[in-house]
């Protein structure tokens, strides 16, 4: 079985000796360009307004440097960019125009976004839910109603999220997503929040979750499970305790999490929260010959 795009890319990487973030983001950037990946890059879906607006972020668990941008116009390789924003800038985030403004500094193209299935099925979405009155007013209407009837989180499944350690012992991570579909303009999910999204310390290990951001952005899960790990719990323990202040929220938006984790101790663990099926992800370490499919524990 063929794994994701771009998980033998970063598995090459890895083994040629090239650092955490520089192998994920190698590999992640063949999940933005696929068409078949439908949650990410150039087959993700469009905000409300019909247009596309991706997150993305690296973190590198040695010098604990980041770099994230957010709701970026026209722009495919949004972990890349991250990259950049975190080696060239004085900055970590960047966000909207200006994170566009610095990629046309730097040489990064400026791309229609829109894929046409994307399109037909967002126009067909507002067709179903508008009035003809308010069809021919959009998008000059209010958006605060129509957000409570289009937005779609169910839609999006699996924000690309690359994890990894490199030969040095080096942990890093690598997140990707055009982030709800038909979501409010400027949203912004968790993929590009430092400790809601993703996390890497290589003294412990790297975590990143994917889904309902809007849960993991008020529990600060991924550097939760992190935490755990410093204050000497077990990686199981560290997940499932960052996951008990996610089931114990009770109001705002609630759906589905998934926390991907791995330590400095050779485990690793994926587990997804409320969710109806387990959620698949694939797996390499040294010594394997080739990634597997495995699935999420479900809590
Ligand atoms: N976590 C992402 C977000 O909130 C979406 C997802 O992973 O499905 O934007």
């Amino acid at each position: 079985m063929e794994a994701e795009p771009g998980f033998a890319h970063s598995i090459d990487q890895l083994k040629a000796g090239v650092g955490a973030v520089d192998a994920l983001v190698a590999g992640i950037s063949h999940v933005e360009a696929a068409e078949t990946v439908r949650s990410v890059g150039y087959g993700g879906w469009p905000n409300m307004i019909g247009e596309m607006e991706c997150d993305g972020a690296v973190m590198d668990g040695t010098t604990r440097e980041v770099g994230t941008v957010g709701a970026v116009p026209g722009t495919l390789h949004v972990a890349a960019l991250a990259r950049e924003v975190m080696r060239r800038l004085p900055h970590v985030m960047l966000t909207g125009q200006g994170a566009r403004r610095f990629a046309d500094e730097i040489g990064f193209n400026t791309q229609d976004m829109l894929f046409p299935d994307s399109k037909r099925v967002w126009s067909k979405k507002l067709d179903m839910v508008l009035s003809d009155e308010e069809r021919a007013a959009f998008p000059d209407i209010p958006l605060v109603p129509l957000s409570n009837v289009i937005t779609d989180p169910e839609r999006v499944r699996d924000t690309t999220v690359f994890l990894g350690m490199d030969q040095t012992g080096g942990a890093g991570v690598a997140t990707s997503t055009s982030g709800w579909a038909w979501k409010y303009p400027g949203r912004l999910g968790d993929s590009p929040i430092p400790g809601a999204g993703f996390y890497a310390d290589s003294r412990f290990g790297a975590v990143a979750c994917t889904h309902t951001g809007e849960m993991t952005m008020r529990c600060n899960t991924a550097h939760s499970v992190i935490e755990g790990l410093k204050f000497g719990l077990s990686l199981d323990a560290a997940v499932e305790r960052a996951a008990e202040d996610l089931l114990d929220l009770g109001t705002g938006f609630l759906g589905e999490v998934v926390i991907h984790a791995f330590d400095t101790k050779n485990n690793h663990r994926v587990v997804s929260m409320n969710g109806e099926v387990p959620v698949s992800y694939w797996y390499w370490q040294d010594g394997m010959s080739a990634p597997e499919k495995r699935q999420s524990d479900q809590l």
